[in-house]
């Protein structure tokens, strides 16, 4: 007997949607950009009829949806509420879905199925204690402590990407707030960032000759700019880069402190097309760290690369966690 899964990745700019067996192998996927407008059941329509014109051979066979989907939310209802990098900021996420294609939908926060899919699928079998951290555009995590995925009331335990890492404030967030770690580190604020550092650096005229400071000068520095400058020997991009990984430096300590891992795994663009200069130098300098109390645990790139969502997705899917279900009050499992 044939048995499938479906999971879904919401992200900002991306939906993706792929089929996959118990054990998270994909057989099939369809990927599509993030509508730009609409109203609280658009997401939730474009997904079903996506699901039902490229997946109608398996449908049959599809024993439950998971979704990991760019937060804040509300798991009681299955509704995303105010989320900052999604275009359509509030939306039905899981009901609809469920109403339509009569299949129970298992939703989650993006980076609580990250770490939901890493422990059954990837670096985390065999863990107990894991944490996923996405540095992308912004800044997030998922937890398991004893082997529990934390929730929290609503469903975001986890935002660790506002956490204040500098009490002087120097960076405002895009949550309003002040130091929190995305807005020092975050792939969206990393050149505001970059640019405050640029002027409040006495430059040498070396420097100043730099490719970064003169694109900086001219208002269009762009956080792929700056590492690609790095990579390429620019010393100025590299000071920057270093200054920016002594913020996530810290945010790591703190993750450690609170819920000491045995392992961490990485995702997010910004991690993952700079292994060397992000998770390399977090690695170093958590080896020279002061500030853990718990030995350092394994600090590692996800294996899904940018997969690691939608993987998350489909173990939630194929493998829902028993306080998930119980969070999820639509849920509706025949
Ligand atoms: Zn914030």
């Amino acid at each position: 007997m044939k048995e499938y899964y479906i999971g879904i990745d919401i992200g900002g700019t991306w939906i993706r949607i792929a089929v996959a067996s118990k054990d998270g192998v994909i057989i099939d996927r369809v990927a599509m950009r993030t509508p730009r407008e609409g109203d609280r059941y658009t997401i939730a329509n474009l997904i079903t009829e996506t699901i039902r014109a490229s997946f109608s051979k398996y449908l049959e066979y599809v024993k439950a949806i998971g979704i990991g989907t760019a937060g804040p939310m509300d798991l009681a209802t299955g509704v995303v509420i105010n989320a900052p990098n999604i275009p359509i900021h509030s939306f039905e996420a899981a009901r609809p879905i469920q109403d339509t294609l009569k299949k129970p939908v298992i939703m989650a926060n993006d980076c609580v199925a990250a770490v939901w899919g890493e422990k059954l699928f990837g670096l985390g079998r065999g863990y107990e204690n894991i944490v996923y951290i996405t540095i992308s555009t912004g800044i997030g995590g998922g937890m398991i402590v004893n082997d529990l995925l934390l929730l929290g009331k609503m469903g975001n335990a986890h935002e660790i990407g506002h956490m204040v890492i500098d009490i002087k404030g120097k960076m405002k967030c895009g949550c309003g707030g002040y130091g929190h770690w995305e807005a020092y580190a975050g792939g969206a604020n990393i050149p505001k960032f970059a640019s405050l550092l640029l002027e409040e650096w006495a430059l040498s005229s070396e420097e100043k000759e730099s490719h970064v400071y003169r694109v900086h000068k001219e208002g269009l520095l762009t956080s792929e700019l700056l590492y690609t400058a790095a990579k390429s020997g620019d010393k100025l991009a590299l000071k920057i880069i270093n200054e920016i990984n002594r913020y996530n430096v810290a945010g790591f300590e703190n993750v450690i402190n609170l819920y000491d891992p045995e392992i961490i795994t990485v995702g997010g663009s910004v991690a993952l097309q700079n292994k060397e200069l992000v998770i390399d130098k977090i690695r170093e300098g958590l080896k020279k760290s002061s500030g853990v109390v718990t030995p350092v645990p394994r600090l590692e790139p996800t294996p899904f690369e940018r997969d690691a969502v939608l993987m998350g997705a489909i173990a939630l899917a194929a493998k829902p966690p028993q306080n998930l279900i119980k969070a999820l009050k639509y849920l509706q499992i025949p």
